[in-house]
């Protein structure tokens, strides 16, 4: 992982997390900064340029770290769901990310002052169990070499059992912690789809691989199908993946599954299409249902219970949720 600039918040400066990540990355140009949101907000970043060699932002987290679960997102049935951005933006590049609409920039920010997240949760505990999806708005566990933040939460897990932590992933790590309260949460797409939509991350293969092994090892292991893109074909790339993944894991062992279809706010989808001209998926003609962007009613639920039907043939039915 190479980035040829790092810039440094003031307040960041001294934090032993900026120090750890600056001696990872020798040989950047190292720029100080007074806030992230001098680099990170600027107006009329070519963010698809910047996908391809994107710049590393250090700084501190100020204001709210933790936030509710919005409702596009799947809760599992947990109370008290809510979710962290201790990174924001990714190493890998899925043409369909809401993050492309939803952030003025593609360069990554890692928030060095994870104690106040630490804290945040320890007050949030005061009220009972907590859910947290602390990897929505980034991939965690693809940039924890640098950055170490994966292992953060999972040691934070292990000491509040009543934490609950998700890790959602596209990576293919060669092994995981075994946490009873952390869920490993692997998003796969049929290999057509991510031949074609999801740059830079590993083959379907190696992250069905990755997830047998954290599944063999007695981690809690989640499979996402969602988000689902409208294809040609995709009943039999969908019908493939679920039988392919079947074959080489026993989904009856898995926590849960998730099925859902692409979806979007419909003001980052405004934002997608300034930015992404060529995009098929940015320019499909979705329909808004309450100020989401989703695929036409019938299409969305037709291939929803396509998906969950054929997963049904290896998991327990209770196991599988959808969105909506
Ligand atoms: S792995 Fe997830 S967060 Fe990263 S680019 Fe793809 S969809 Fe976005």
């Amino acid at each position: 992982m190479r980035f040829s600039h790092v810039y440094v918040e003031e307040k960041a400066a001294n934090y032993p997390l900026t120090r750890e990540i600056l001696k990872k990355t020798e040989g950047a140009v190292v720029i100080p900064i007074g806030h992230y949101k001098d680099v990170f907000d600027r107006p009329r970043q070519d963010t698809e340029a910047q996908k391809k060699d994107p710049a590393l932002i250090l700084a501190v987290r100020e204001g709210s770290r933790i936030f509710k679960g919005a409702p596009v997102c799947q809760s599992f049935g947990q109370r008290n769901f809510y979710y962290s951005s201790s990174v924001m933006n990714c190493l890998f590049d899925c043409e369909y990310c809401y993050l492309k609409g939803m952030y003025p920039s593609s360069n990554i920010v890692v928030f060095v002052n994870f104690e106040d997240y630490e804290k945040d949760v320890q007050k949030l505990l005061e009220d009972g169990p907590l859910y947290v999806c602390a990897s929505y708005d980034t991939d965690l566990i693809a940039l924890n070499g640098l950055t170490g933040l994966a292992d953060r939460w999972i040691s934070l897990a292990e000491s509040n059992r009543d934490l609950l932590v998700e890790l959602r992933t596209k990576a293919a790590p060669p092994s995981l912690a075994l946490v009873p309260n952390v869920i490993y949460a692997f998003t796969l797409s049929p290999d057509a789809i991510a031949r074609k939509y999801e740059k830079n991350v590993p083959s379907l293969d190696d992250r069905i691989k990755a997830a047998a092994r954290a599944l063999e090892s007695g981690a809690n292991v989640r499979l996402c199908f969602d988000p689902m893109i409208l294809t040609d074909n995709w009943q039999e790339h969908y019908g493939e993946l679920a039988d392919r993944v079947s074959q080489m894991i026993d989904l009856n062992k898995l926590t849960d599954v998730s099925v859902g279809c692409f979806r979007i706010s419909k003001e980052y989808l405004s934002s997608m299409r300034k930015s992404m001209r060529n995009s098929e998926i940015a320019w499909y003609p979705y329909v808004i249902r309450n100020g989401v962007a989703q695929y036409e009613e019938s299409t969305d639920r037709q291939m929803q219970e396509f998906m969950c039907e054929r997963l049904a043939r290896y998991i327990a039915e209770e196991k599988i949720f959808t969105w909506n």
